[in-house]
């Protein structure tokens, strides 16, 4: 059996940390689950050896806990219960009570996340001499895509176990984690393999008979990787891959709330036979490990996932400390229109999945849809029937499509948008109810009758909460979709190709989705315009933010006259 359905799994705690001073295997990562009654009571606790936690789960709410036999087969490799535990510097940690997010706050504990800032000076050591002696420029691209390949295949042998720590980790539901979270980021690992023998520079001819010059992409050195709660093993493939491909080494920071993944995938890269040092996971707070790496004096890089409040942080702590390079994937605000020349059905798929997809909870969310007013009833209609058909649930149950939203913090913040929505006259077509009973479910919720000043239009709402409004001509719908201070996404639904052409040209986003929505490609590249980010990732783009260009200038028949 794999993944979960054993009743033990195991989960590598940071597995580079091998090479830290003075710890041979890692870190102890202690979990305990607690039932689907939300009650908080443990369930069942394991800490194993030194590098290799285990963490198991109840069957009631998950139904699929192997059986007496099966379980007695298992290896046990349990050491010890209910100890605490110790972070690299040996600090003793408090237990966290944030990972819950399936349907309690309580599910899941877990005390290694609150790595200290000593940590963060350790594992940055341990990046910046995996990266002057057996990375960088110690090992070639060939063996950089070779190891990249290995991890890949790696994952893909643990798909089933990476789903389901996924959707332990934030709740997004178990088949979409590994069809797609994992499998796209498996396909990252290899695309980013194939680039790093790919490499290349310029050659300058400046004087056929005396001098030319040539241009070398030197990896750029330590970067520190700061991934948000909605994609953890995404985020984790987007950044490690094209770091990875250019020479780069890595302190990686999951968020607080999901750092499940990123453990296991710490485990793999251990096993794939990546040097110690090389990527160096810290599960710790924002506002102590992610300050920290943001301030570092000997990080030479900083890749941010997150919200734009943070964003700003840490380009302002990078500004102040080194002016290490910064690159930013921030929040936005995304506008879908939906013209009337569009295939109503299909535009009213899409723009149900750029809300709900992931809960909403997706940087690209289309949260904003303009309709045209010829077709606004007959579209609205049809778009609140898609909605309905959405079944959101338990992750684990192969019925859902959609799951419940990462934390109560987010469960709070999203309900608090929704009766602002109210408060400020926005009418619900749909939703706007909250359910009873466990977990921190939101059903998908509609607005109408909207205003450009509603809390509900302008700010990013992180949950399945669209807003939906009306034009009437071309200009009108290119002025409200620009009307924000984001410029991430954005769609547009129309059968006319000349429309399609002038109305993707006038959109200010990153990326123009032309009748479809949300989809991404590793070598297509991704990020933000305006206040919704810096630099790219995906595709070659990716690549310069990992590499810093080095002019070498060669002169081999000018002699200098001197003095001048
Ligand atoms: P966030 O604070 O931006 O978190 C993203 C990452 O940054 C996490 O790893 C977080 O660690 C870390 N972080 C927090 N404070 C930091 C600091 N001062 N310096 C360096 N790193 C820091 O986002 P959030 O608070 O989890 O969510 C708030 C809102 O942000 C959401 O409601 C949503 O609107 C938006 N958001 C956007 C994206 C996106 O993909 N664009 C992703 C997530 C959230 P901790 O987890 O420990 O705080
Ligand atoms: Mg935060």
């Amino acid at each position: 059996m794999t993944g979960l359905q054993s009743s033990r799994l195991s989960l590598g705690g940071g597995g580079d940390f091998r090479g830290l001073g003075g710890l041979d295997a890692g870190f102890k990562l202690l979990l305990e689950l607690s039932g689907v009654d939300g009650s908080g009571t443990v369930e069942e606790l394991f800490v194993v050896g030194v590098g290799s936690p285990v963490i198991t789960r109840d069957s009631e709410w998950v139904s699929c806990r192997q059986s007496q036999e099966q379980e007695e087969k298992a290896p046990t490799i349990c050491t010890d219960t209910k100890q605490t535990t110790a972070s690299p510097s040996g600090s003793s940690l408090p237990v966290m009570d944030r990972i819950a997010t399936k349907m309690s706050d309580k599910f899941c504990r877990y005390p290694s996340t609150n790595s200290s800032v000593k940590d963060i000076d350790v594992a940055v050591a341990a990046a910046r001499e995996a990266f002057r002696t057996t990375w960088g420029k110690n090992v070639t691209g060939i063996e950089r895509g070779r190891l990249l390949n290995k991890l890949a295949d790696l994952m893909e042998r643990d798909a089933q176990v990476l789903g389901e720590l996924e959707c332990l980790n934030n709740g997004k539901p178990l088949k979409i984690a590994r069809d797609f979270d994992v499998g796209d980021s498996v396909a990252c690992l290899r695309y980013y393999a194939g680039w790093a023998d790919k490499i290349v520079g310029q050659s300058i001819e400046i004087d056929s008979k005396t001098k030319f010059a040539f241009t070398k992409h030197d990896p750029i050195g330590v970067c520190a990787q700061i991934i948000p709660w909605n994609y953890p093993i995404n985020m984790w493939a987007w950044k490690v891959a094209p770091a990875l491909a250019c020479g780069c080494t890595i302190v990686m920071k999951p968020s607080e709330f999901t750092p499940l993944t990123a453990l296991k995938l710490s485990e793999l890269i251990v096993e794939a036979g990546f040097p110690p040092g090389v990527i160096n996971t810290i599960p710790s707070l924002g506002s102590v490990g992610g300050a920290a790496l943001s301030s570092h004096k000997d990080v030479d890089k900083i890749a941010f996932t997150g919200s734009t409040v943070t964003g700003r942080k840490i380009m302002a702590a990078a500004a102040m400390s080194n002016l290490k390079k910064v690159s930013l994937e921030l929040g936005g605000k995304s506008p879908h229109l939906v013209f009337e020349s569009a295939d109503l059905d299909q535009a009213a798929n899409w723009v149900a999945l750029g809300i709900l997809y992931n809960t909403g909870q997706d940087c690209t969310a289309g949260s904003r849809v303009y309709v045209q007013d010829t077709i606004y009833d007959k579209f609205l209609q049809i778009l609140i029937g898609k909605a309905k058909e959405l079944v959101i649930g338990d992750g684990f149950d192969e019925k859902s499509g959609g799951g419940p939203v990462v934390s109560k913090v987010q469960y709070d913040k999203v309900w608090s948008y929704i009766e602002s929505g109210k408060q400020e006259g926005a009418k619900l077509a749909l939703g706007g109810v909250k359910r009873s009973g466990k977990g921190y479910f939101v059903d998908p919720t509609i607005f109408t009758d909207i205003t450009p000043e509603m809390k509900i239009v302008k700010e990013e709402i992180f949950g399945p909460v669209l807003s939906v409004g009306k034009f009437s001509t071309e200009e009108e719908a290119i002025r409200l979709a620009n009307d924000t201070t984001y410029g991430l996404g954005a769609g547009l639904h129309s059968s006319d190709a000349n429309q399609c052409m002038r109305v993707s040209n006038a959109l200010e986003a990153g990326t123009v989705w032309v009748n479809q929505y949300n989809l991404l490609y590793n070598n297509v590249p991704f990020g933000g315009k305006k206040q919704s980010g810096i630099g790219r990732e995906l595709g070659s783009h990716a690549l310069e933010e990992y590499t810093s260009v080095k002019a070498i200038q060669w002169n081999f028949g000018e002699k200098l006259d001197w003095p001048l």
